[in-house]
């Protein structure tokens, strides 16, 4: 019986290798800055982490999660209801609250966790959760949970089409509560939501609108408020979630954020903060210290936009392709998968680290390589990383 489960499992593997999907894991040895030491491979330039602003080994992020550990120790030891919250938590999501304009907040372990937790808990028999079709894996499973969980309705509109949302809204016109779920920013494309027609449809429909900031916190906006700051709309959605293992610090951890009501039911019911334990107290000091740095320096958002305008220039300039935009994603489309495996190994042996997608994560045909700026980088970080990719586009026959 055993045997044949492993069995199983050995030869699913083998599948996996031969159709060319399978992930060798990369050993960094390093902080994720924006250049790495990767084992087997020395020091590479990052254009694939999601460390926006670099906040990851900012002295003062790194020496509050230090302090925090001396202060509270290695963790919680249990649930927030049974053991007591660390009062950094508090601060924690005071300053979450605060970034993202929003009157409350609550930190879950993740954002998977946060998306896992939000409809299930928040949703009921009578109500109906509708989901922009490329959503992050996440929403997706929040929503299926809930599903089972409630008993919900679900629903799935065409990316970004407010036609299409239109239509399922008035079709949920006798549903006691409509929610509405996107991604602020879209992370194999970096499309950001049409955020200003959302709110205006939601409000038409009296409807929940819910918006996922994880690559948009600390990215968009003047600030690095999000989504919402970039539209000019801080305060207009209900309810934000988000991660702190992107742009605020890149450690772990993700939140809800909403109105005191959306919060404080969550902390009342959602089980994965009645039956899992909180944040790690450094990881939370961390996050915390990591908001701060940014709320007193906003110019590394300006850096952030100017090395990613830079970037997409001279991509352009030598005859690539890579989606229009405004976010820090910036995806070449190569064509086929094998091209765009065989770009990022190419790219790797010659000093940059930077990960492909091809079908199913992507359509068939716009297998691309997903670059990924930071504030972080140098000018001389990006001019090394766009010659490697002239090359080895030239190599490959892609220019
Ligand atoms: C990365 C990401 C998540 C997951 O964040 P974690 O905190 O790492 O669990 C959730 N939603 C979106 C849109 C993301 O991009």
């Amino acid at each position: 019986m055993r045997d044949g489960f492993e069995q199983r499992l050995r030869a699913e593997l083998d599948g996996f290798r031969r159709d060319g999907v399978y992930k060798e894991l990369l050993y960094v040895d390093s902080p994720q800055g924006p250049r790495v030491r990767m084992e087997g491979h020395g020091e590479v330039v990052v254009l694939s982490s999601n460390n926006y602003l670099g906040l990851c080994q900012v002295p003062e992020v790194v020496q509050a999660g230090h302090q925090a550990l001396d202060r509270f120790g290695a963790g919680t030891a249990s649930v927030r209801f049974i053991c007591g919250t660390f009062t950094v938590h508090r601060m924690l999501e005071a300053a979450c609250a605060r970034l993202v304009g929003t009157d409350a907040s609550l930190s879950f372990v993740s954002c998977w966790n946060a998306n896992e937790a939000l409809p299930a808990t928040l949703l009921g028999e009578e109500d109906i959760v509708i989901s922009d079709q490329l959503n992050h894996a996440s929403i997706i499973d929040g929503i299926r949970l809930a599903k089972v969980i409630t008993r919900c309705q679900t629903a799935v509109y065409r990316h970004a089409d407010l036609q299409d949302l239109d239509t399922r809204l008035a079709g949920a016109r006798d549903r006691r509560v409509r929610m509405v779920i996107t991604d602020g920013v879209f992370s194999m494309e970096g499309a950001i939501a049409p955020l200003p027609d959302l709110a205006a449809l939601c409000r038409k429909h009296q409807a929940v609108l819910v918006v996922d900031d994880s690559h948009a916190t600390g990215v968009l906006g003047p600030t690095g408020r999000g989504t919402a700051e970039h539209f000019g709309m801080v305060g207009q959605v209900d309810i934000i979630t988000s991660t702190l293992g992107k742009a605020l610090g890149g450690a772990a951890g993700g939140f809800v954020a909403g109105s005191a009501a959306t919060c404080d039911y969550l902390t009342q019911r959602a089980r994965p903060q009645l039956f899992s334990n909180a944040l790690p107290p450094t990881v939370a000091a961390s996050s915390l210290a990591s908001i701060q740095y940014l709320e007193a320096h906003p110019e590394l958002v300006q850096r952030l936009r100017a090395n990613a305008a830079y970037f997409r220039e001279q991509l352009l300039a030598s005859g690539f392709r890579p989606l229009p935009g405004e976010t820090p994603i910036i995806p070449v489309i190569v064509g086929e998968t094998a091209q765009a495996i065989a770009l990022s190994r190419e790219l790797l042996r010659e000093g940059v680290f930077v990960t492909g997608f091809g079908y199913p994560v992507v359509p068939q045909g716009q297998a691309r390589i997903r670059c990924q700026i930071s504030a972080a980088h140098s000018r001389e970080d990006l001019d090394q990383a766009l010659d490697a990719i002239r090359r080895v586009g030239r190599k490959l026959g892609l220019t």
